[in-house]
């Protein structure tokens, strides 16, 4: 068997040309342009890469961008006044700040000072708090982008023996929470691995979707999965440069030996990679969208 390839790249295509035209419908018809902040703190390359990807991704939707780019030795107290104002900002419906902070900031305590109602990343206890508890609310980028990737994808998560491998905040415990609820997009009985696990390869076997966040490539080999499982590689490891300088880019999962036994699997890059930022601004849409009183 060789499996079917679910491209992110293809399905996050998709979901820009419906938020293109929610953008037009809100533009016109309730004169609201979305607008989202992008906070860089310091000069890390790979973030600088990342807030460039978001703002070209704004600009091509018709969404407002507004990039600040913070010098590193930006003190907490100065972070924390910058996010009070783009809170109280009405062009601005979604804050981004990009992690990581430098070491002398509190992360939490910057996160936790963005307006929940601003909060597009996800990452605001109260947003967390209501995804748990399964109520409406801004869900974090890449487990939302593992859920849309799945249903647009035909896949059943409904009865499914879902295995997550990786338990941290902004990837497993959310998709856990996620695949737990009680709709047809998730309905799943979940297991959930990481480092303390005793037999990991007992726990991947089982599974009917496989979902692998841990930050090491071939996490999961061939040998691990049963034959017909579907597996999103949530996985980016950079393991070399090509000759023209290009960064060489593998997932957790081994891919050339899962792909035989798999029915469908991820690539990396173009698979959950593209979902992550379109997520982004979908949560951006729908803040703008949240604020039109009718
Ligand atoms: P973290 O380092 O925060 O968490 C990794 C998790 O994996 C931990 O829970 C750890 O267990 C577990 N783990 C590590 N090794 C093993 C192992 N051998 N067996 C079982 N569990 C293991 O990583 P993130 O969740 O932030 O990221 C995970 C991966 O996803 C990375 O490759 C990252 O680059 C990628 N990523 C991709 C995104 C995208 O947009 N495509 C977005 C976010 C992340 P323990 O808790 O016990 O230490």
């Amino acid at each position: 068997m060789s499996a079917n390839i679910i491209s992110g790249t293809e399905v996050a295509k998709q979901i820009r040309e419906e938020l293109k035209k929610e953008v037009a419908e809100l533009k016109e018809k309730h004169g609201v342009t979305p607008g989202l902040a992008t906070v860089l703190v310091g000069d890390d390359p790979a973030s600088k890469v990342y807030v460039g990807q978001k703002e070209k991704s704004c600009s091509n939707l018709g969404i407002y961008s507004k990039r600040i780019d913070l010098p590193g030795d930006t003190s907490e107290e100065d972070l924390l006044a910058l996010i009070d104002q783009l809170n109280n900002d009405p062009q601005i419906h979604g804050i981004l700040v990009q992690l990581p902070l430098p070491k002398h900031i509190d992360e939490a305590c910057v996160l936790y000072a963005i307006d929940p109602e601003k909060d597009v990343d996800g990452f605001h206890p109260v947003n967390v708090g209501k995804m748990v508890i399964g109520e409406k609310c801004f869900l974090p980028c890449t487990p939302h982008g593992v859920l849309e990737l799945l249903t647009r994808s035909g896949v059943q998560t409904e009865g499914a023996e879902v295995v997550i491998v990786g338990r941290s905040n902004i990837v497993g415990k959310p998709v856990l929470n996620l695949m737990l609820q009680k709709r047809p997009a998730g309905n799943a009985t979940v297991t959930l691995c990481h480092t303390r696990t005793k037999d990991l390869a007992f726990h991947t076997k089982r599974a009917d979707i496989l979902i692998v966040a841990t930050g090491y490539p071939k996490t999961v080999t061939g040998d691990m999965v049963k034959e017909g499982v579907v597996v999103i590689d949530v996985g980016v490891n950079r393991i070399g440069q090509t000759p023209e300088g290009k960064s060489i880019l593998v997932g957790d999962v081994d891919f050339d030996t899962v792909k035989e036994k798999a029915a469908a699997i991820t690539p990396v890059p173009g698979g959950v990679g593209p979902m992550t930022i379109v997520m982004l601004m979908k949560n951006t849409v729908e803040a703008a969208r949240n604020t039109i009183v009718e």
